[in-house]
């Protein structure tokens, strides 16, 4: 195949299909989002979650994924928490604390997936300045979604945003293609020279997913197998969006 090594290319019917997925996952944000506040727990959250795909009909691409299987059908990360928290009853949010939300949803087969960093209560201004940087590099990279672009461009964007901001970037976690797959190639690295990689073209849909701390970088995996936080203990933010690479420019399907 000609084109193997770059990401999937998808039919404009296709992306409307996605695009479906993603308005799910933008309201399960939405939904979670107005939610979170001192002493609601994250178990109460992923009940939200479970809620919207029901009402809406669609299906969960976290809930049972992978091994051991992943118990619920959003992760919910707090605080120097990266990614992949497990959410339950006793996980309470005290004021102060930020918390990660990453969920996805299917629909007739079609993946979207999409997470973001949100205070709970009165949060310390370089935690709210830290969250802000995350979202503007995910901007960022958003930005540089053109056909003919590169896939270091997308990395560079990041890491440019986030290293400006004071912050360091996680390593060993990228986004990834999706389509009929949560998971499909390439990887999305969030850090990256620019110009270099793999060309994109109109079709490609990647979710991008900066993973930013506010101080030492390194992460170590609890003995969840799931839970992955920063040996440091210093906080965490993780932002994500699905996003169709268009002649039109960048489409994130996965905003309301
Ligand atoms: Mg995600
Ligand atoms: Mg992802």
């Amino acid at each position: 195949m000609l084109f193997a090594k770059g990401p999937a290319v998808r039919t404009d019917a296709e992306i409307a299909v996605m695009r479906r997925a993603g308005a799910v996952v933008a309201e399960m944000h939405e939904r979670i989002r107005e939610a979170i506040r001192p002493g609601v727990t994250t178990g109460a959250l992923d009940r939200i979650g479970r809620e919207v795909l029901a009402r809406r009909g669609a299906t969960s691409n976290f809930l049972g994924y992978s091994n051991p299987p992943f118990p619920a059908v959003i992760c919910a990360s707090p605080n120097s928490m990266v990614v992949h928290g497990i959410p339950t009853d006793e996980v309470v949010l005290h004021d102060g604390d930020i918390v990660s939300i990453d969920c996805g949803a299917i629909v007739d087969g079609w993946h979207g997936d999409a997470a973001f960093t949100a205070p709970v209560g009165t949060v310390a201004p370089e935690v709210l300045a830290m969250i802000d940087a995350a979202e503007r590099s995910l901007d960022a990279a958003i930005e540089a979604m053109v056909p003919g672009a590169r896939l270091g461009d997308i990395g560079h964007a990041v890491e440019s945003v986030a290293t400006a901001a004071g912050l360091s970037v996680v390593e060993g976690f990228t986004g990834h293609g999706i389509g009929r797959a949560m998971h499909e190639p390439p990887n999305v690295p969030n850090q990256g020279a620019a110009g270099t990689g793999v060309k994109l073209r109109a079709g490609n849909v990647l979710a991008v997913e900066p993973m930013v701390v506010l101080g030492d970088p390194e992460v170590e995996l609890l003995d969840d197998d799931w839970s992955v936080v920063t040996a440091s203990g210093d906080w965490a933010a993780h932002v994500e969006h699905t996003i169709a690479i268009t002649a039109d420019g960048p489409q994130v399907l996965t905003r309301p």
